[in-house]
């Protein structure tokens, strides 16, 4: 047995485990969690995403997954309007003719989930018992979940942990004590692949995904289910995962040729993979991620950078950028810093880097404007007046919505940061 797997660029410093952190709680710019609905309605297709709210949300959903026009989507928006607040009675039947006349014409879904919005008369409706009855009525056919997306309660991506939670009462009981491994956090398919055959390589398995390409196929959970987390966003399920007997894996998410190294040492750790196994499995794959990181470095090296909190993927971003790309560090912001899924970044991360949780936007855009960064990471409503301002942005939901996990990916994930770069020293005359 050896646990003592291989790692590369051993941290140099402490870290920031135990560095201070910057709280805010002023006015903030960040997406609402309906927004989890595009990647997700994509990962899972056999899953119908029903929208209970405004027309806003169905706004925001259209022009976010636009492209789902041309072709049978699996989600919309029931858009309440003023006469639906005169009685909620008739509401609630309104919205279960809706769910019927869908569930009659789309025989091939699985899955419901009706998900809630921030307008007053939605609050109001009890979906989650309205859910309850209509699982009832509908199982096994069709499973009918609830949760919400509203951005009162949810920022981005906490629309995915908030869904993913929602699921988890209904995985099947793993009693049997067995390993397992269950990767949690949406992974785009050809990634999940990728993944797949390393774990196989190595021994690892049975390897589960949550959520999986179909919303019906539940992975077994229990006592022996190793939890190793795809995406920094999934606490709320990790918690209710660890509450039906789960462990969690301790790791930096697989961004990157170190992330991703790191990442499968924790669970080859847990499955005991000799040590020289592992390298001799991982090691073409590392050496392919370096030699497309080095590409990009020159262009990334030096140059500083600032994340206004958005995603939740600032902190492996921001590791990523500063260990194998060679960017400083201005502030490193995210919207909750939730330690028990962050633990392994923040001991990854130069010492002394600036850490804020939540915003006071107002005043984070004069403490950016005024270390005047190379490049910002920030969500769409601020890249327009930063950019007017000077400013290089890249937008943090391009990097939620691409594949950038995993070795394979690497250099298209540094390519991200380069291309603002790029784009403005050809402007520059
Ligand atoms: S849920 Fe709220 S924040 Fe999100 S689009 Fe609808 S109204 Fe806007």
């Amino acid at each position: 047995m050896s646990t003592s797997l291989p790692v590369v660029n051993e941290p140099a410093t402490g870290g920031c485990t135990d560095a201070p952190v910057l709280r805010e709680r002023g006015q903030r710019e960040v997406f609402c969690g309906l927004t989890g609905i595009v990647w997700l309605h994509r990962k899972m297709q056999d899953a119908f995403f029903l929208v209970v709210g405004s027309r806003t949300c169905a706004h925001l959903l259209q022009s976010a997954a636009g492209v789902m026009i041309f072709a049978e989507p699996r989600f919309a928006t029931a858009i309440l309007q003023d006469r639906d607040l005169a009685g909620m009675a008739d509401c609630n039947a309104e919205l279960d003719r809706v769910v019927a006349e869908l569930l009659a014409r789309r025989p091939e879904i699985t899955t419901l989930f009706r998900v809630g919005a921030c307008p007053s008369e939605v609050i109001k409706l009890d979906l989650h018992t309205a859910a309850q009855r209509l699982d009832r009525e509908n199982f096994p056919r069709v499973r009918v979940l609830s949760y919400s997306g509203s951005g009162i309660e949810t920022t981005f991506t906490q629309g995915e942990d908030q869904c993913l939670k929602a699921m988890v009462p209904h995985l099947p009981a793993a009693t049997d004590g067995q390993r397992r491994l269950m990767v949690v956090g949406t992974l785009a398919d050809v990634i999940e692949d990728q993944f797949s055959r390393l774990f196989s390589q190595l021994g690892i398995g049975p390897v589960s995904y949550f959520p999986a390409r179909r919303a019906s196929d539940l992975p077994p959970v229990g006592p022996g289910t190793q939890l190793l987390l795809a995406q920094p966003f999934v606490g709320e399920t990790v918690r209710a995962l660890q509450a039906r007997g789960a462990t969690l894996l301790q790791a930096p998410y697989p961004l990157g040729a170190d992330g991703t190294t790191r990442w499968l040492a924790a669970a080859a750790a847990a499955w005991d993979v000799p040590a020289e196994h592992f390298r001799r499995v991982t090691e073409p794959a590392q050496t392919r991620a370096a030699t497309a990181l080095q590409r990009y470095r020159g262009a990334l090296e030096g140059k500083r950078i600032f994340f206004f909190p958005d995603s939740q993927l600032e902190l492996p971003l921001a590791r990523f950028l500063s260990r194998e790309c060679g960017m400083q560090l201005v502030e490193v912001g995210t919207p909750y810093l939730d330690r028990l899924l962050t633990e392994s970044e923040l001991a990854l991360l130069p010492a002394g880097t600036m850490l804020s949780e939540g915003q006071d936007v107002e005043k984070q855009l004069a403490r950016c404007e005024a270390q005047h960064p190379d490049l910002t990471v920030c969500g769409l409503g601020l890249a327009n007046p930063l950019e007017a301002r000077g400013l290089r942005t890249k937008w943090s939901i391009e990097l939620v919505f691409s594949p950038i996990q995993g070795y394979d990916q690497a250099g298209d994930l540094a390519e991200l940061f380069v291309r603002p770069l790029d784009r403005s020293a050809r402007l520059t005359v």
